[in-house]
């Protein structure tokens, strides 16, 4: 029985992964849940699943809790996620947080060690990939990744050795904008660029997929995960999203993993791994498919890859790998300006490119140092957005 620990069990990832916990109870317990704000979704949890510990955003959340369930152990905030991970005893976390708000808890885990972390979070990688992989290796902690295309390259190396990887291929299915220019996204609303063709998912990462953002994360995420240069990993658009990805080895052998997109079945992969257990996904028709397509990012979604080959490459030429955590800290400062209705959805990438052009690079050596870039980072995108046109 592997006790779980599901950090964002209230979010997208959260919740599926709560149903693939309920479809096997004989190999998985919970022992933590955590969420932000919405309390009254973690109760419905805490009922059906029993775990020993939560921990909320609020205080007040956090003391109603302690007033309904006395023998629940009850944790608040940032630094209650942290301490919970290190006290409460679990086999598996599985971070789901969004945001860089995942990022102090997946290097809490990863330093605990004794345990495995699944992760959903893939700003943990963006932000602090260095850092992480090098601390899941000092402490034997094996990163499994939940992410659908990073568990495909996942799925296609188990059993083959990872020198003999020659390129990665991730899919990307476009996004509700596929090969949109510029012109053509002037005028979309926040509505438009919330309905994703083919995953439901929670609101930013829907924006991201809606920018290509998502992709431009995802090509760093798997630098660090596989350990891979930047000119070894290559986007290709595929809008069916049946095709996860790809691994192309050095024999020339291409491996790719297949199936129709469900995150139950990533998130089932990251708990049972190398095994398989049963997901309830349905099964793929390729007569009824008849042909799998795919074609070049071409559009907008081209200055998005771009602006992660870029802190990529800088990273690799001078080992500074602050353009990365910029990258993030503004996307999501800008993600949230554009879900609140004060921009428009064009000014997200105008600006990352403004903010990318002038970065100067710098070296990330601790937690520390990425909070400092990802404050000014947000600072910046404010005084352009919001400060500089209230003063002209
Ligand atoms: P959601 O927004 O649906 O859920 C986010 C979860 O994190 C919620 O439980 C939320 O709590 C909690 N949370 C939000 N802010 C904080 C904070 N400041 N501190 C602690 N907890 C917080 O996100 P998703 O499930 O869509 O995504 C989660 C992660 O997984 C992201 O990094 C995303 O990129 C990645 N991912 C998601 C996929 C998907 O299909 N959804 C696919 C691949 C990767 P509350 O509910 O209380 O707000
Ligand atoms: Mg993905």
């Amino acid at each position: 029985m592997k006790r779980v620990a599901i950090l964002g069990s209230t979010g997208s990832i959260g919740t599926q992964a709560l149903e693939v916990i309920a479809s096997n109870p004989k190999r998985l317990a919970i022992s933590m849940l955590t969420c932000n704000s919405r309390v009254d979704v973690l109760r419905g949890q805490i009922d059906r699943f029993r775990p020993k510990a939560v921990c909320v955003g609020r205080k007040a959340d956090a003391a109603e809790l302690g007033r309904e369930y006395p023998r629940l152990k009850i944790y608040c905030g940032a630094e209650g996620i942290k301490e919970a991970i290190g006290t409460v005893d679990c086999d598996v976390v599985l971070n789901a947080i969004v945001g860089i708000a995942g990022l102090e808890p997946t290097i809490e885990a990863v330093r605990k060690g004794g345990l495995t972390v699944a992760l959903a979070n893939k700003e943990s990688l963006v932000t602090a990939g260095r850092i992480v992989m090098e601390a899941a290796r000092a402490s034997s902690v094996p990163v499994i990744p939940v992410d659908s295309e990073h568990s495909a390259i996942f799925q296609c190396l188990a059993g083959n050795d990872e020198n003999t990887i020659k390129r990665i291929i991730l899919t990307a299915s476009g996004g509700p904008f596929r090969g949109f220019a510029r012109d053509r996204l002037t005028s979309v609303t926040v509505g438009d660029a919330l309905i994703h063709p083919n995953w439901k998912m929670g609101r930013k990462i829907t924006i991201d997929s809606a920018t290509m953002m998502n992709k431009a994360f995802e090509l760093i995420e798997a630098k660090w995960l596989y350990g891979m240069e930047a000119g070894r990993i290559e986007v290709v658009v595929h809008p069916q999203s049946i095709v996860h990805s790809l691994v192309e080895f050095d024999d020339g052998a291409v491996m790719a993993q297949l199936g129709h997109p469900d995150m139950k079945v990533p998130i089932s992969y990251a708990f049972s791994g190398p095994d398989r257990w049963m997901t309830g996904t349905r099964g793929l028709d390729l007569i009824a498919l008849r042909s799998l397509y795919f074609e070049e990012p071409s559009g907008e979604a081209r200055r998005s890859l771009d602006l992660a080959y870029r802190v990529m490459h800088d990273s690799e030429a001078t080992g500074h790998d602050s353009g990365a955590v910029a990258l993030n800290g503004a996307n999501e400062e800008l993600v949230r300006l554009f879900l609140e209705g004060k921009i428009q959805f064009v000014d997200i990438l105008d600006t990352l490119e403004y903010l990318i052009d002038s970065h100067r690079p710098m070296a990330i050596t601790s937690i520390e140092d990425v909070f400092v870039v990802d404050r000014a980072a947000r600072r910046a995108v404010l005084e352009r957005l919001v400060v500089e046109p209230l003063l002209s």
